[in-house]
């Protein structure tokens, strides 16, 4: 059996937008106050709104499933996910090589998943700003939408529960893992390097998409703001002092950081 080295982590830093409300359901058992039908998802410490890695990692996913035409099958009877069964199919897949798959799969010789989304919490500037306003519940506003029966014309209304647009949430963090089988060739670090663009990607698919609920209907809409794209080397976590980290790209929204030379870039930094 083949062994499995880390060859670097690149990490992507900024934060998150609201550019209309957002709605990251929660459940409703532990609703406490409001009587909304449909809460958002919140910190039980702090009661603060945030934005789960799940949902993000989850929505990046859905949205490149689609997007590279991957086979889907049923999960459940009512969730139809993408998850290759092959490893000759998974190596040829970068969806389930940058986002993993089940260890129930039981494939020899697939990699460590590569991507962690960590959790977004509320920003300091949000929270300070917020608490000027009088919103309807704590951070968040309650939109009310009605469902209109087709005979009677008698309209039924439900209660959704949003953090408004102009909300950011941060640090945003995402870490993407290099790795290679036994003492890396350099060819397969390429191909480790090139995993990264699915990341980015999927992020500029959600852009032009939404995250939460009620998609289709206004919420959702987000925006990556101050990105910074880093690289920490296997030698700089042996050696913090020598080996420094290496910024690969900065911008406002996706699309600036997929200009990036990531090849050369991280080639560099390893060799430093
Ligand atoms: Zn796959």
């Amino acid at each position: 059996m083949a062994s499995i080295q880390l060859q670097g982590k690149i990490f992507i830093i900024g934060e998150i937008e609201a550019m209309t409300g957002l709605h990251i359901g929660g459940s409703a058992g532990e609703l406490d106050i409001g009587g909304v039908d449909k809460p958002v998802i919140r910190n039980p410490l702090t009661r603060e709104p945030y934005i789960p890695g799940s949902s993000l990692r989850g929505k990046m996913r859905s949205l490149l499933d689609r997007h590279l035409n991957k086979p889907l099958r049923r999960d459940r009877p009512q969730v139809r996910v993408h998850e290759c069964n092959r490893l000759a199919d998974y190596k040829e897949c970068s969806v389930c090589q940058v986002f993993g798959i089940a260890p129930s799969r039981n494939m020899e010789d697939t990699m460590p998943t590569r991507l962690i989304v960590r959790d977004a919490l509320l920003t300091a500037e949000t929270r300070e700003r917020f608490n000027e306003i009088d919103t309807d519940m704590l951070y968040t506003e309650v939109k009310t939408e009605v469902v209109i029966d087709r005979i009677t014309s008698a309209a039924t209304p439900r209660q959704n529960e949003r953090v408004p647009a102009e909300a950011t949430f941060g640090p945003l963090e995402m870490v993407h893992s290099l790795y290679t089988l036994d003492t890396g060739s350099e060819g397969s670090v390429d191909s480790e390097i090139a995993l990264f663009d699915t990341v980015l990607m999927g992020m500029e698919l959600i852009e032009d998409d939404y995250l939460g609920g009620s998609g289709s209907r206004g919420s959702g809409k987000i925006a990556f703001r101050k990105l910074k794209v880093i690289f920490k080397s296997r030698k700089h976590y042996e050696n913090p002092q020598s080996v420094p980290i290496a910024t690969l790209a900065e911008g406002d929204g996706v699309s600036a950081l997929r200009k990036a030379d990531y090849q050369s870039q991280i080639s560099a930094a390893m060799q430093a």
